[in-house]
């Protein structure tokens, strides 16, 4: 029996439309706020790309980060909505137990930090050599490969 019966997700993006569809069918009740109901392509923001990767834990009390708010990449790997789906997709799993919510938020960290670091860290460098392509080392496909071949890993 879940210990948690309720979940206030903050943000409709990739990660919080997941986690509210995949509570949803788990039987866990699920509010989502989105600020930005209304969003268009046609509203696109842009700007630079940038990359962000928030030291652990990314929650405290029962507030928990998930997604880009946690864990940006540039787009070079084409992986960032994927590894915000699969927080939303283990969160889910880890709510069905009846684990206290402290303890399940660190086996959340335990299986999601070292996972989102690699794609966060391995989008710098395919950025790098996007604009400087003959940089010493520069190895975008083989990076692209290893990475996909982790994260084809069971998550
Ligand atoms: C050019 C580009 C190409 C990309 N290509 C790929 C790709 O090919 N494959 C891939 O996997 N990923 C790709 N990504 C990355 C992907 O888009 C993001 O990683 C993904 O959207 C992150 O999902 P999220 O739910 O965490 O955040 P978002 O999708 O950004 O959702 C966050 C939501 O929260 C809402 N919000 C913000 N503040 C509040 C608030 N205070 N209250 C309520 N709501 C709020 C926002 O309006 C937004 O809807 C690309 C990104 C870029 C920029």
């Amino acid at each position: 029996m879940a210990s948690v019966k309720r979940v206030l997700i903050v943000g409709g993006g990739s990660a919080g439309m997941t986690f509210a569809t995949a509570l949803q069918r788990s039987g866990i009740d699920a509010a989502n706020v989105e600020i930005n109901p209304t969003w268009s392509v046609m509203r696109l923001v842009y700007r630079p790309f940038g990359s962000l990767l928030v030291p652990p834990p990314w929650f405290r009390g029962r507030v928990l980060l998930v997604g880009d708010v946690a864990h940006t990449c540039t787009s070079h790997m084409a992986s960032g909505a994927r590894i915000a789906i699969e927080d939303a997709i283990v969160l889910t799993e880890l709510l069905q137990s009846d684990v206290p919510v402290s303890e399940l938020l660190e086996k959340f960290m335990a299986r999601r930090y070292e996972h989102c670091r690699m794609v966060v860290e391995s989008s710098h460098p395919m950025a790098t050599w996007e604009k400087s392509p003959n940089t010493p080392g520069a190895d975008p496909v083989g990076m692209l490969a290893r990475a996909n071949a982790a994260l084809a890993a069971p998550i």
